[in-house]
């Protein structure tokens, strides 16, 4: 496993702060062991740390008067949006409370004229576009799971759609955020650029709770293009695939989506979405924009596909025929732990520059052919990020261990390529000392800046710099 950083030192949550934090929010202050237990741990194999108790807040004013009173009392705090990250993030490693933000659903205003929206931060991506949909516009930023947007900014997470619309760094234009000390302050704004100072929206932007609790956040948003067409094509071997999503991003082509699925992950679709697609090295795309402009980029990718030994493309234009494909892709974390009945997941998460995607994956793949390890491999490709899910029982350590090895070579292998140890999942305390080797000198400069905004190392302790 993961080496646990030490956080800090955990401060007695005694029977005095708990009758304060119920006088400020009822029965929205709890210490059950069952909600304590939820909001310890993430989708992910890392281990349990439950908070001393959960906060759930309704608005910026009352998150500010929690932070108030953790500050009083020193006591750790973590943010939670809906859990689905995958490093440890939500863990309470020190205790503490944990602020729920997940009731934090109002939609606070949409400007279609100016395509964009600001949105309390418990909203999640599925709400937001569920609000949208007779706008004619949508939000395009779609990890797999229907994560909070609060959560989203927070990890700077991207997903399928990002080769063509960013990631939450492309999309977020303004953040309402609770510091350390209760003060409520709000970058940004809904200019579609700005020079006016430092880039506070940026750094609050995969701090992941670290900083400061973000409350409120102003997206981009996007019309609905005209029409949009996906397909499935499975290739002769992972290189034709790979050497297919170099060349397709190299030629300039706007490709929605390009998601690349190995074998073993097809196989674990199929058998967990009841599918029947080939069991191959496989490319999902997506094409967006006019009629003629989603035929001509699907045309010259299927030539650059046949080139590649891609054989037959197997088209979705019904939307309820594209749905069914997307979910099937999403889910397919779930489907690659469904191999393994009992198991849990150790995903991986690294990203390279494009013209070293192929080396970076078959150099990974062949570890994985010599170890005894289950792992699928999914990815979106087309930004050169991929991830392998070990499927592993975490109370095996000699598993660990091997997941261990094989990960630590992994992303050696892609930093060595000029990557980073995590396109979009985070650091959490899983990566830490994957970044603090990835960032070199500037590891130590990420601690100062939080020294400045958070002195006493209260806001989710031993996650993503050491203090
Ligand atoms: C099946 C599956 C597929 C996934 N696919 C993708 C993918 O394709 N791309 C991708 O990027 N991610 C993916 N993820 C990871 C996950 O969905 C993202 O990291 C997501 O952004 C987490 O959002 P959340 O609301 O669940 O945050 P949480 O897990 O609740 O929190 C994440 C971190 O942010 C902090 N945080 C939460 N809310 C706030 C807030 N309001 N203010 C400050 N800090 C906060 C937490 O303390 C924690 O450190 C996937 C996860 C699963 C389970």
């Amino acid at each position: 496993m993961t080496a646990v950083p030490a956080a800090q030192p955990r401060v007695a949550f005694t029977d005095e702060m708990k009758a304060e934090f119920k006088a400020l929010l009822g029965d929205r202050f709890t210490t059950a062991a069952a909600v304590r237990e939820h909001h310890g741990k993430d989708e992910s194999y890392h281990p349990n740390f439950p908070p001393d108790g959960v906060a759930f807040a309704t608005s910026t004013e009352e998150v500010s008067a929690i932070v108030k009173l953790c500050a009083k009392h020193k006591l750790p705090i973590v943010p939670f949006g809906t859990g689905t990250s995958l490093e440890g993030g939500v863990a309470a490693l020190a205790g503490g409370v944990c602020i729920d933000v997940s009731g934090m659903k109002d939609i606070l205003r949409v400007s279609p004229e100016d395509l964009d929206v600001t949105v309390q931060a418990g909203v999640t991506r599925k709400q937001l576009n569920e609000h949208l949909r007779d706008t004619g516009l949508f939000f395009p930023i779609d990890p797999g799971a229907d994560a909070s947007l609060g959560g989203m900014a927070s990890t700077r997470a991207s997903g399928t759609n990002a080769v063509r619309y960013g990631t939450m760094r492309e999309n977020v234009l303004g953040l309402t955020v609770v510091l350390a000390d209760g003060r409520i302050i709000k970058t940004g704004g809904r200019a579609r650029k700005s020079a006016a100072g430092y880039d506070l929206t940026r750094l609050f932007v995969g701090a992941e709770g670290t900083l400061g609790i973000i409350t409120e956040v102003t997206l981009r948003l996007y019309g609905i293009p005209e029409a949009i067409s996906s397909a499935v094509c499975p290739f002769a071997d992972i290189r034709g695939a790979v050497d297919t999503v170099i060349q397709t991003i190299q030629s300039g082509i706007p490709v929605a989506r390009i998601e690349l699925l190995d074998e073993v992950q097809m196989d674990a679709v199929n058998k967990y979405s009841k599918l029947d697609y080939k069991v191959a090295p496989t490319l999902f795309f997506e094409f967006h924009g006019t009629a003629a402009g989603v035929a001509e980029q699907a045309e010259m990718v299927s030539a650059i596909a046949g080139e590649n030994g891609g054989t037959e493309f197997t088209w979705a234009t019904r939307p309820e025929d594209r749905s069914k494909l997307w979910q099937a892709r999403h889910d397919g974390y779930y489907a690659a732990l469904a191999l393994r009945p009992g198991s849990k997941g150790w995903p991986t998460d690294v990203c390279v520059p494009i013209s070293r995607l192929a080396d970076c994956i078959l150099e990974t793949k062949k570890d994985i052919a010599d170890s005894s390890m289950l792992a699928p491999l999914v990815g979106h490709v087309g930004d050169g990020n991929f991830h392998l899910v070990y499927v592993i029982d975490p109370d095996k350590p000699e598993e660990l261990a091997e997941a261990k090895r094989l990960n630590d070579r992994m992303v050696d292998r892609a930093l060595a390529m000029g990557g980073t140890c995590t396109g979009e999942h985070g650091i959490g305390y899983g990566k830490l000392e994957f970044l603090e080797k990835e960032a070199g000198a500037a590891f130590a400069v990420m601690g100062e800046l939080k020294r400045a905004f958070d002195p006493d190392n209260l806001m989710n302790p031993g996650k993503v710099v050491r203090v």
